[in-house]
C-alpha cells in the first residue's frame, strides 16, 4: 500500500502519518517529490484499514499495490530510480556503459583492458573474481587476487567496478573492494545470497536467470529491496530457448516491460545475450532503442586468448568503434554518453 499525500501537507502531518503506520508495526519508504510526499508501507498490509489513514490531515488518498513486487514497483514508485556510484548515476539521462574482460587474468590484461574501455568512453569497469563456470575444471577466477587487480584498475583510471560475488561468505570481501555487487544469472535466485547484498550498502547489479521469467527477476529484486537496499539494477543478459544459434535469446521486450513495471534501471547485457562478438553490436544498439539504462560489453585485448568468454568479447578498437555509434545513438534517443 502506499499513502499519497496532498501537495499542502506539511512535514508534520506526514510525521503523523509515519508515526501511525510504525505504530502498527509496519515500516515506511518515504519519497520525497518535489510536489507531494509519498508513503510506502512495507509488510503485509492484507489487514490495514486504509479509510483509517484517509482520513487523517494532510492524506489525500491511498493506493493498494497490485502486483506481487512490491517496493520494486512502478506502482510503488512512480519516479525511475537514479542509482549514483561515485561521479556515475546509473538510471538518468546519461547512459552508462560498463565494459571489461569476462574474467580478471592478470594485471597486465586488466589495466590493459581499463584503460581502453576508459578511453573509449565506458563509465564503469567490469571483471570477474570469482566466476560461476559450467564447467569444474574451467577456470574459476582469481578470488581476492582479481579483486586487487581489480582495485589496481580502479585506482588507475579511476572507473568503479563491478564484479560477481557467489556466496554468501564472500559478500563482506567482495563488498570490501567492489563499487558494485554483481549476482549472477546462476544465482538470480539463491535467496539468502539476494538478502546478504541486501544487507550491504553497495548498490547490486541483478541479472535475470537463465530461465526466469520477468516476474522471478522482479522478485529478486524484491529480496534485495526488502532487507533494505533500494539501490538494484536490473540487467537483461538473454534467456535459454529453443535456438541454439546464438548462446542465449536476447529478451529485447523484457526492456520496455521491465521500465513499465519497475522504477529500478535496466542494463542490457548483449555480449551474454548473443555468445558472438559479432552480433553484440547490433543487439547493443536494440537495447538502448529499446529503453535500456545502459549497457553491459565485455571486451578483451586479445579475445582469441581470453580464459572465459572470449567468442563474445569485442576488441578494444571494435569497443571504441561501437561506442562512436552509440553517441549518435544516444543523442537520436534524447540522452547523452
Ligand atoms: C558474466 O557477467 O561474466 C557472467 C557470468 O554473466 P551471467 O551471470 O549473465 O552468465
Ligand atoms: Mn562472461
Amino acid at each position: 500500500m502506499i499513502i499519497i499525500m496532498k501537495p499542502s501537507a506539511t512535514a508534520a502531518e506526514t510525521e503523523q502519518v509515519i508515526t501511525r503506520v510504525r505504530g502498527i508495526g509496519l515500516d515506511v519508504h518515504l519519497s520525497q517529490g518535489e510536489a507531494r510526499a509519498i508513503i510506502g508501507v512495507l509488510g503485509n498490509t492484507q489487514g490495514v484499514d486504509r479509510a483509517s489513514f484517509e482520513v487523517m490531515e494532510g492524506v489525500e488518498g491511498t493506493v493498494r499495490i497490485t502486483q506481487p513486487f512490491k517496493v520494486a514497483s512502478r506502482e510503488f514508485k512512480a519516479t525511475d530510480t537514479e542509482i549514483k556510484v561515485g561521479e556515475v548515476t546509473i538510471g538518468g539521462p546519461g547512459l552508462v556503459i560498463m565494459a571489461g574482460p569476462c574474467s580478471v587474468e592478470s594485471r597486465a590484461q586488466i589495466l590493459e583492458t581499463a584503460h581502453a574501455v576508459k578511453a573509449a568512453g565506458a563509465h564503469i569497469l567490469r571483471g570477474g573474481a570469482y566466476k560461476p563456470r559450467s564447467s569444474p575444471y574451467s577456470f574459476q577466477g582469481l578470488g581476492e587476487e582479481g579483486l586487487q587487480l581489480l582495485a589496481a584498475a580502479r585506482a588507475a583510471t579511476g572507473l568503479p567496478i563491478v564484479t560477481e560475488v557467489m556466496g554468501v561468505n564472500e559478500v563482506p570481501l567482495v563488498a570490501e573492494y567492489a563499487d558494485i555487487l554483481q549476482i549472477g544469472a546462476r544465482n538470480m535466485q539463491n535467496y539468502r545470497l539476494l538478502q546478504a547484498v541486501g544487507k550491504t550498502d553497495r548498490p547490486v547489479f541483478l541479472k535475470r536467470g537463465l530461465s526466469s521469467t520477468i516476474q522471478e527477476l522482479l522478485m529478486s529484486a524484491e529480496y534485495i529491496l526488502d532487507s533494505g537496499n533500494y539501490n538494484v539494477i536490473l540487467c537483461e543478459r538473454g534467456i535459454r530457448t529453443f535456438e541454439t544459434a546464438t548462446r542465449n535469446t536476447f529478451d529485447i521486450n523484457a526492456i520496455p516491460l521491465l521500465k513499465q513495471l519497475s522504477h529500478l534501471p535496466v542494463i542490457g547485457d548483449p555480449s551474454h545475450g548473443v555468445g558472438k562478438w559479432d552480433l553484440v553490436p547490433a543487439v547493443a544498439k536494440a537495447a538502448l532503442a529499446a529503453g535500456a539504462d545502459g549497457l553491459m560489453l565485455e571486451v578483451h585485448p586479445q579475445p582469441a586468448l581470453a580464459w572465459s568468454d572470449g567468442a563474445q568479447s569485442l576488441k578494444p578498437e571494435r569497443f571504441a568503434g561501437l561506442m562512436v555509434e552509440l553517441r549518435a545513438l544516444a543523442a537520436a534517443l534524447g540522452k547523452t554518453l
